[in-house]
């Protein structure tokens, strides 16, 4: 079976094809704000004025032709509204020109699934940590429970705000870890971890404020070392209670060595282990849409049209997975 995916949540466009739950190819067109964070409407004209090359770039590079598609998958949450649309729309148009099932995805589950297949990890607690989203997540009861999430902003966007404010532009994560790596001084600094749950705004706010006083490296390995502690924590208090013994981590912020490197020390002495998702596939892409899709659609599911609506708010633990 070959089904094509399309991501659109958010500053990422892309087309990924699956054949036989094998990824044949992922291309993406991303939207880079020219300064301040992502602008929704700037986004969605990114994604209108790149869907259709993006689309018609990975087919012909791919040797597919539109005859041998069997179906589409698409992001249907959560995201960005006016994101979302543009790639809600060239699916179902791909799905009724074509004649072929179409099937709603949820981001987050297929930052999982994929990161499962890629690493091999099978029963994993996963950190998820991207730019719009912090969760600590893992299965029971055929879904994808969420054990622990960011009561405000998620890591990604605390760390752009920030970077921000340094003067790193959009996106600030590389950056800033580089700053980090260069820092000596720990600064005490705000660490919210209330039950499974973390906050961001308090800590954010009080860097922003030290920055006057102290200099940006010992601040920026400072506040990585607060951020990631308080997601190491949760990660570590979510494998306690469900005896998982692995951790997977995906999204943007995987990219970190010192967060992975956290992990990593924390499953050491738990005796577990702890796997990174590809940084392909931590960024948003579609290649983890289709694949997801396609397995829906080998346990039955698909989208109707009428249902085919964009679901911003879709959380994770709304969506049964038949394989769990
Ligand atoms: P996503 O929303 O999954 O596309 O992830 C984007 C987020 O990841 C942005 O907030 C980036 O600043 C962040 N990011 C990317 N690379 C790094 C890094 N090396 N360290 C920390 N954050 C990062
Ligand atoms: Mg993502």
């Amino acid at each position: 079976m070959i089904t094509v995916g399309i991501e659109s949540t958010a500053h990422t466009f892309g087309v990924g094809i699956v054949e036989d739950e094998e990824v044949v190819i992922n291309q993406k067109s991303m939207y880079r704000p020219e300064k301040g964070g992502i602008h929704p409407g700037k986004a969605s004209e990114h994604h209108y004025a790149n869907a259709v090359n993006t689309l018609k770039n990975a087919l012909n590079s791919s040797n597919v032709d539109k005859e041998e598609i069997d179906s589409i998958a698409f992001s249907q949450g959560p995201g960005i509204p006016q994101c979302l649309q543009i790639g809600g729309v060239t699916a179902r148009s791909l799905s009724e020109a074509l004649n072929i099932p179409l099937v709603g995805v949820n981001h987050c589950v297929s930052h999982i699934e994929i990161g499962k297949k890629e690493t091999g990890v099978r029963d994993p607690v996963t950190l998820y940590v991207a730019g719009g989203n912090s969760q600590v997540i893992g299965a029971a009861g055929g879904r994808y429970r969420v054990f622990g999430e960011t009561l405000d902003i998620a890591i990604g966007n605390a760390i752009d705000k920030v970077a921000r404010k340094i003067g790193i532009p959009h996106p600030g994560g590389p950056e800033l870890e580089k700053l980090a790596e260069k820092g000596e001084k720990f600064i005490e600094l705000p660490y919210v971890v209330k039950g499974m749950d973390f906050s961001y705004s308090g800590l954010v706010t009080k860097v922003q404020r030290l920055l006057e006083k102290h200099n940006k490296e010992d601040i920026c390995y400072s506040f990585q070392e607060h951020a990631f502690a308080m997601l190491v924590e949760a990660t570590e208090r979510a494998m306690a209670h469900t005896g998982k013994k692995e951790v997977l981590i995906t999204g943007g912020v995987a990219a970190n060595k010192r967060l992975n490197q956290m992990m990593e020390t924390m499953a050491e002495e738990r005796g577990a282990t702890s796997a990174k998702s590809p940084l392909k596939y931590c960024m948003d892409n579609g290649a983890m849409i289709a694949y997801t899709g396609q397995k829906m659609l080998e346990n039955g599911l698909k989208t109707d049209l009428k249902e085919s609506g964009i679901r911003p708010g879709w959380r994770t633990e709304q969506v049964n997975i038949p394989w769990l």
